[in-house]
């Protein structure tokens, strides 16, 4: 049986997955066999949530494409997410969770969850995937996701931010760090029998915000003006 063999360039911060490629530069690929265009992609690192366009000779298919001999591909990189976005946070980049619902993101935490669950709801609910686990994002049911490339999570949140374009999107302080729910403003005669509120708070503040989920009364602590700095390095634009 005759070999199968294309050459494939990923654009942009796809080359991101490709140890020493340069942006843009053709790669040769031979084989043996059926084969999809996205299982070729993966199979060299990338996973298709990133992927936007896929052009053999310029013209553009669908990740379920069979390759063909001699086919020439370029692959651009792009998010199909669901506006307003939704999340689903894998364990190994769980400190985005409180820092997603700190702008205002719907963001469930799949706290201990298999990636067949993980991947099940983010179909299920459109919700776009954040993880530093490439195998997760490579599952075919998977919505959406993002692979965040760094470590830190002040960095992490910017880069979320950035590559998904988020900045219109967001609403801080508008959602409970702890459950997800919404924040709604507690008037004065609610607050003024509320046993959350230690009554020193309200010598400064008549501010307060009750979460519809899980019932906690919020204020505007010391900790939040360290909140606002992050938020207002995050939204400004570079
Ligand atoms: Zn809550």
């Amino acid at each position: 049986m005759k070999p199968i063999a294309v050459t494939i360039r990923f654009h942009e911060e796809l080359n991101d997955f490709l140890p020493r490629h340069e942006p843009g530069q053709a790669i040769a690929v031979t084989w043996h066999g059926r084969r999809t265009v996205k299982d070729l992609i993966e199979s060299l690192g990338v996973p298709h949530v990133e992927i936007d366009i896929i052009q053999i000779h310029g013209t553009t298919v669908g990740l379920d494409y069979l390759v063909r001999d001699q086919d020439d591909i370029d692959v651009h990189p792009g998010f199909h997410i669901t506006r307003p976005p939704r999340f689903v946070i894998d364990d190994n980049v769980a400190k985005l969770v409180p820092l997603l619902r700190m702008l205002g993101f719907d963001t469930l935490y799949a706290q201990g969850a298999t990636d067949s669950w993980i991947a099940t709801i983010s179909k299920q609910e459109g919700r776009t995937i954040v993880s530093r686990d490439k195998g997760l994002l490579k599952r075919k049911e998977v919505h959406s996701g993002l692979y965040v490339r760094s470590t830190r999570p002040p960095e992490q949140l910017r880069e979320v931010v950035e590559r998904l374009q988020l900045r219109e999107f967001c609403q801080p302080f508008t959602r409970c760090l702890s459950c997800n729910g919404i924040l709604l403003s507690l008037d004065a005669d609610e607050a003024a029998v509320n046993p959350q509120i230690p009554p020193g708070v309200r010598t400064w503040t008549n501010e307060f915000f009750q979460c519809n989920g899980c019932h906690k009364v919020f204020w505007k602590g010391s900790h939040h003006q360290s909140m606002e700095r992050l938020v207002h390095q995050i939204l400004r634009h570079p």
